[in-house]
């Protein structure tokens, strides 16, 4: 693995491809264990764009039913959470009366979790789960519990695997940190 370089900023290597799966296979497992032999079918909800690797690989390792459900949010611009989470793209299925799983990339300050989980309890889910593939336990500042977590990182900018710099660096398979400046 080499280094990469996205809007003239340098990103090393940080977590490799093999590893992830690894860490995947370990949450997907975690959740079977708890929706085993679940009756009804439960969303599984992609959070666009940055969880869009990791719900795709999630999800071809569950062994219960679930349906496909998207939303939109943003906070960061460039390398910085801006603490106001957007909605582009609203909830692409009707959650009332569902179990939610969501999947999200990274887990920062918390604030686009929380607003997300506020948002499908408003619209009347009748449970919700959170799963993020990455957490910077250092930074997040909410009482709420993260149910999934697959991997504890320092508060350092990463891309790859679904995870962009001003929308470049979705495409690696492997996580790359930015370099110090
Ligand atoms: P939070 O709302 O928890 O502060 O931030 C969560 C969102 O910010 C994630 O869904 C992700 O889009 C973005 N984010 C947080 N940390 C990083 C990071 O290190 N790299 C990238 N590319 N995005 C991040």
């Amino acid at each position: 693995m080499d280094k990469i370089t996205l809007h003239g900023k340098t990103f090393r290597p940080f977590i490799k491809n093999e590893e992830l799966e690894g860490i995947i296979d370990d949450v997907a497992d975690r959740i079977n264990a708890d929706f085993a032999e679940c009756e009804d079918v439960p969303i599984l909800l992609c959070v666009l764009n940055g969880a869009v690797m990791f719900t795709a690989a999630v999800m071809k390792r569950l062994n219960f039913n679930v349906e496909l459900c998207s939303i939109k949010l943003s906070s960061y611009v460039g390398t910085q959470s801006t603490g106001t989470v957007l909605m582009p793209i609203g909830l692409t299925s009707d959650v009332k009366d569902r179990r939610v799983i969501i999947l999200e990339d990274i887990v920062d300050t918390g604030n686009t979790i929380v607003a997300l989980k506020e948002l499908l309890f408003s619209k009347g889910a009748k449970d919700v789960k959170i799963c993020s593939m990455l957490m910077k336990p250092e930074v997040y500042a909410k009482p709420d519990k993260i149910d999934y977590v697959g991997k504890e990182i320092p508060n350092a900018f990463i891309v790859g695997y679904g995870l962009d710099y001003d929308e470049l660096g979705r495409q690696f398979k492997d996580i790359y940190v930015i370099d110090a400046q």
